[in-house]
């Protein structure tokens, strides 16, 4: 194993300029307030769980529990599915795209005017700095609501030549990287196709979806049209199977995704599936270095690389490979880890100690398998679940850290000479969910993006998302797109003969 460690000289050197820190700068969480006991939402109620049975979540940057969670059972689960199918017959499927998208108008601007506590909860009971849950994660929630809102009028348009219809029920399981963002991508389309929902957010991360449902109610949106049901991996399990469900749409990853698609098979339930993903950097000579040294950091650093599209794999050409790389060691040393509540915080804290431990894991099989690893030399927190950026320099693309999924911040990076090879090299994985190019030359980007197995595909930049975009994966990465128009395609039937 040759490990290349931060204290050579020239790095020293360079490291002493960045020598200070700053004040800290801590949003203050009094805006935020939990309740020791969480129940579920079902036709508009707080109800307890059935089984009287509850589960901890925790503030992943202190250790410290912060609230208990109702965990649903498969009882709990059919009520939802009940009320769901109540709401659906007697109220939700009779109001006319304009009424539908005149309450998701008004959840988009309560999400506005909450802003500030939706990002602090987030940020509490997730872990990801404050600055992408405040600046990211809660301003693409309201988009996406506002987006689908404008859609809920002009579904007749959507798709040319075909009549649209709801599909009734949806069963929604979603996880914790990007909690109430995953949730916006799920009931905002679902709500403006006139179906109605019963959701299930992550284990570790239910209580931003919580605060979610107080909007709902402050929106006035009728009774079992939205039903949360909080719970673990037997919860969202009870969810797919249950009969009166007519479409489930899951996040997570591959390995559950693939039991869902055995559950759903030869059934007629609708199934959309967004998993995980090994995605690539690819970095020609000619790209301006700088912006691509962001852009990769950008790309696996933000939000812990807990990130489903995070640019995991970095390709780069072999004459700028060297300078490349001791560019990104030098900016990796600036990062800041820690507090995410500190707005000057770069890199959180791991969500669980669950996934802290397979990050750690997978650092010990990329060590052993003999890629040069590099970590800067910076401070620590001293108690919570955080990991050290990091990446492994020289892989093949037979180690286990060009092929599976971290879900952490560590980086693989590998050389190509020719455009065929990074092509070649970036489409050689299971998975295809996004990837990045860096060029200057406008018909090389163009080249490389058309021969890419990529759902989503940036251009010198990384990790930009729109409502108004579609987002999915090939192969094992998932199956529909959701964003954009295509996103309200798996809530609708449709008939040939339409305007
Ligand atoms: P996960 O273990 O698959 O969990 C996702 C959700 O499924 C959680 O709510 C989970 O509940 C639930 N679940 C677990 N077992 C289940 C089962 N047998 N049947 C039904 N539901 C079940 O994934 P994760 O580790 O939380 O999330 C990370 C993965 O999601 C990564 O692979 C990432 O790439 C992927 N992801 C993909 C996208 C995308 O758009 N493509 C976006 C974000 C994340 P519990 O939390 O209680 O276990
Ligand atoms: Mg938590």
């Amino acid at each position: 194993m040759q490990t290349t460690k931060e204290n050579s000289k020239s790095t020293d050197s360079q490291n002493t300029k960045f020598n200070f820190d700053y004040a800290p700068a801590l949003e203050s969480t009094d805006i935020v307030q939990i309740k020791d006991r969480n129940l579920l939402f079902i036709d508009g109620k707080w109800v307890a769980p059935s089984q009287g049975k509850y589960f901890k979540t925790i503030n992943p940057a202190t250790g410290l529990p912060l609230a208990e969670i109702a965990e649903a059972s498969t009882k709990d689960v059919d009520n939802a599915v009940k009320a769901a199918r109540k709401a659906y017959t007697k109220t939700w499927s009779k109001l006319t795209g304009a009424e539908r998208g005149r309450y998701l108008f008004r959840i988009a601007r309560l999400i506005q005017e909450r802003a500030r506590e939706l990002a602090v909860l987030e940020t509490m009971d997730n872990g990801k700095p404050i600055k992408e849950s405040r600046d990211i994660d809660i301003p693409l929630v309201a988009a996406h609501f506002f987006y689908y809102a404008g859609w809920a009028d002009k579904l007749d348009y959507a798709i040319p030549g075909q009549k649209v219809s709801p599909v009734g029920v949806v069963g929604q399981i979603i996880p914790w990287n990007f909690p109430l963002l995953m949730a916006a991508w799920k009931i905002a389309p679902a709500l403006a196709c006139g179906n109605t929902v019963v959701i299930k957010p992550a284990e570790t991360t239910s209580l931003s979806l919580l605060l979610l449902v107080q909007i709902l109610q402050e929106a006035g949106l009728p009774d079992g049209v939205v039903n949360v049901i909080t719970g673990a991996g037997e919860t969202g399990t009870a969810l797919v199977a249950h009969a009166d469900i007519n479409k489930v749409a899951f996040t997570g990853s591959t390995d559950v995704g693939r039991l869902i698609a055995k559950t759903v098979a030869g059934t007629n339930k609708k199934l959309t599936l967004e998993l995980g993903g090994k995605s690539a950097h690819i970095i020609f000579e000619d790209a301006a270095i700088e912006q691509a040294v962001e852009g990769v950091i950008n790309g696996i650093f933000f939000n812990q690389g807990h990130v489903c599209c995070a640019g995991s794999r970095l390709l780069l050409e072999e004459s700028v490979s060297e300078i490349f790389v001791e560019k990104l060691k030098i900016r990796m040393q600036q990062l800041r880890v820690g507090n995410p509540l500190d707005k000057n915080t770069d890199i959180g804290a791991i969500n669980s100690s669950t996934e802290l431990e397979k990050i750690k894991k997978l650092i010990t099989t990329g060590q052993n398998e003999g890629a040069e690893f590099f970590e800067p030399n910076i401070e620590m927190p001293d108690k919570g679940y955080f990991q050290k950026p990091c990446f492994f320099n020289r892989v093949s693309s037979a180690f286990t850290l060009s092929r599976v999924e971290v879900f952490g911040p560590v980086l693989a990076i590998s050389t190509f000479r020719t455009t065929q090879e990074a092509i070649a090299k970036a489409n050689d994985t299971p998975y295809g969910l996004a990837a990045g190019i860096w060029s200057e030359k406008g018909s090389k980007v163009h080249k490389v993006a058309s021969s890419l197995k990529a759902g989503v595909i940036w251009a010198n930049t990384y990790n930009k998302f729109d409502p108004t975009s579609p987002f999915g994966g090939y192969n094992e990465s998932g199956w529909g797109r959701e964003g954009g128009r295509h996103g309200l395609f798996p809530y609708l039937n449709t008939k040939q003969g339409a305007k």
